[in-house]
């Protein structure tokens, strides 16, 4: 799974998603960072700041 958490763009923030793809990710992030964070215009700046921060979630030890 990919994970993104908006902590690592947003600081203090606690939202975070994940999905199988990362155009999921980033498409789930860009709608919380329009609702939550009051963002009007998405710059491609931030959806390349949103890629840049997916990373793959480690698997739960068992
Ligand atoms: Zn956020």
């Amino acid at each position: 799974m990919r994970l993104f958490e908006c902590g690592t763009l947003v600081p203090g923030c606690q939202w975070h998603t994940r999905a199988e793809e990362d155009a999921e990710v980033v498409r789930r992030a860009v709608a919380h960072m329009r609702s939550d964070h009051g963002e009007q215009i998405i710059r491609e700046t931030m959806v390349e700041n949103i890629k840049a921060r997916i990373r793959n979630e480690e698997k739960a030890p068992a």
